[in-house]
């Protein structure tokens, strides 16, 4: 099945086929900056499977850490599309807020809840980990 979604403005647009391998609710401090301070509710894909057909993604990296993930976003407004992290080679974990349809989101994970904040709720079921889950 292939998904479909944009940035904020418009000027980026995307494409990408599933699988979908985890859907993920990250607490960590840093995602806080990218949601605006709820988890952070993302979706992780095969890099292969993802194509931008419309625009051009800027890319950002902090030069102040060792092995920097790589976030993706649109350069005119702002939004955070996607991001290219150490741990999981050949993958995108995609931010579940820019695709166009998004009401099938069911996360199977929490993580990073050593980090959670008291207003932050897990839905009931949802396994939580204090950083990542082992197998990862
Ligand atoms: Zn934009
Ligand atoms: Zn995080």
């Amino acid at each position: 099945m292939t998904h479909s979604g944009r940035c904020y403005c418009g000027k980026i647009n995307y494409e990408f086929e599933e699988p979908i391998y985890t859907q993920i609710l990250c607490h960590c401090r840093e995602c806080r900056y990218i949601s605006g301070g709820e988890a952070n509710a993302s979706i992780v894909i095969s890099e292969n499977n993802f194509r931008v057909t419309k625009g051009t993604l800027k890319t950002y990296a902090r030069e102040d850490l060792e092995k920097p993930r790589i976030r993706f976003f649109c350069g005119d407004c702002g939004t955070h599309i996607c991001v290219k992290s150490p741990p999981r080679p050949g993958m995108l974990v995609l931010k579940v807020g820019t695709l166009n349809d998004h009401s099938w989101f069911n996360p199977n994970t929490a993580i990073y809840c050593i980090d959670k904040q008291p207003y932050h709720i897990i839905p009931d079921g949802v396994p939580s980990f204090d950083k990542t889950p082992p197998a990862q």
